[in-house]
């Protein structure tokens, strides 16, 4: 069996059909239950790396009582290593608008909104022509939905829901307290279905093929396919989509250069695993039934012997420092403590006995921080001193 036989490669994404009118019209024909029936069969989880059923998430949004509701397209991709969604809205667009009019359907939101993130501002021309002649056609089959782009201005922390409704409304970009959730109360308190853009790329493939199509592909609890950015030390970097439950050691397999020490999977605030694990990892939300599985948001670095991991760790920790919003303690005080700490070792300021209060630290964050980049930081620093401490120290 060759090696892409082992990694099921698939082609939903990308395939340029130019059937989006034909699907629009379609599926806001279907009523709003079966839909949301569609997307709850299908189990899709939300691709931007939380997995969060995506069908359960439309129903919630449309079962809550509201004046107003949003959809918004989230395309904030600032994880390092990560850069599918960027193409998805550049080859593919009219797939995500479609699906957001179509979620908009669903939950009775007549506005949505691309948050676009703001390094990306080159795509914002063409976005704006694909609004333009989507919402054109839109007035003509009765359909009563905007899209608008809103620039994001470079901070990674509004990739987090709230923090990005924060933004939109124009207050910094904090992270709120959950509960409240985005579905009942999200943009201007309203209920708001905000999908990644690989998500509501799914959903157009989910309503076009049907849910089985879908469900058939993957493993249990990792329903279909995934989108990966794959980087680092390989012979073929790019973006591959491919069914979720897949060990790593297949993926290293086809995509390593034959002295892969470590893979970082779900970028910055995922997970470094290294060689020794790579059979018994499987990539999805639970994967198989045995081993370790690791969900992503589809970031691939593959990292060989002739890399510093003490360097990897201390650019990961130099993008958290700078990126923490600083509004709680362990978060903003910690990504400091962690970066100068293992410089600290690395110099031979402080021996290697450090490293343990380090890690004590680290899991500390991962309890008290208020959002996902304060408890994901403990992801990286310790599976990567844990598995290369060697090279950590003096
Ligand atoms: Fe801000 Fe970090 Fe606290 Fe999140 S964990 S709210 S990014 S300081």
């Amino acid at each position: 069996m060759s090696n892409s036989d082992q990694l099921k490669r698939a082609d939903f994404i990308f395939k340029n059909e130019n059937d989006w009118e034909d699907i629009l019209k379609k599926n806001i024909k279907r009523s709003q239950q079966e839909l949301i029936n569609e997307l709850i069969s299908s189990e899709l989880k939300g691709r931007g790396g939380a997995g969060f059923p995506t069908g359960l998430k439309w129903k919630l949004s449309a079962e809550a009582e509201s004046d107003a509701k949003y959809v918004i397209c989230n395309a904030d991709e600032g994880e390092p290593g990560t850069f599918k969604d960027r193409e998805i809205l550049s080859l593919v667009p009219f797939k995500v608008l479609t699906a957001m009019a179509i979620c908009g359907h669903v939950i009775g939101a007549k506005e949505g909104f691309i948050y676009l993130r703001g390094e990306y501002f080159f795509l914002k021309p063409r976005l704006n022509e694909a609004i333009h002649e989507f919402e054109t056609y839109c007035k003509t089959i009765h359909v009563d939905f905007s899209i608008r782009i809103f620039m994001g201005s470079g901070a990674y922390i509004c990739g987090e829901e709230t923090a990005l409704f924060e933004s939109m409304e124009g207050k910094r970009g904090e992270p709120r307290n959950k509960p409240p959730y985005p579905a009942l109360s999200g943009y201007m308190n309203k209920p708001t279905v905000i999908n990644n853009v690989e998500t509501l790329a799914h959903t157009y493939t989910i309503f076009k093929y049907g849910a089985k199509r879908f469900y058939d592909l993957g493993v249990q609890f990792s329903r279909g396919t995934k989108l990966f950015s794959v980087s680092g030390d390989t012979p073929k970097p790019g973006i591959y989509e491919l069914e979720l439950g897949m060990s790593l050691a297949d993926f290293v397999n086809d995509f390593g250069d034959g002295d892969t020490k470590a893979v970082q999977v779900g970028g910055a605030s995922g997970f470094l695993v290294p060689r020794k694990r790579f059979t018994e990892t499987n990539i999805g939300f639970q994967g198989k039934l045995t081993g370790i599985s690791l969900p992503t948001g589809g970031s691939m670095m593959l990292f060989n012997s002739s890399r510093s991991m003490f360097n990897v760790l201390d650019n990961y920790l130099e993008f958290f420092r700078e990126e923490s919003c600083g509004q709680c303690t362990p978060c903003r005080v910690g990504c400091q403590q962690l970066w100068r700490g293992i410089k600290a070792v690395k110099s031979g300021d402080k021996n290697a006995q450090y490293l343990d209060k380090l890690l004590r630290l680290a899991e500390t964050m991962q309890l008290t921080s208020k959002c996902g980049l304060g408890q994901s930081v403990a992801n990286s620093f310790s599976s990567i001193v844990e598995n290369f401490r060697e090279e950590m120290i003096y």
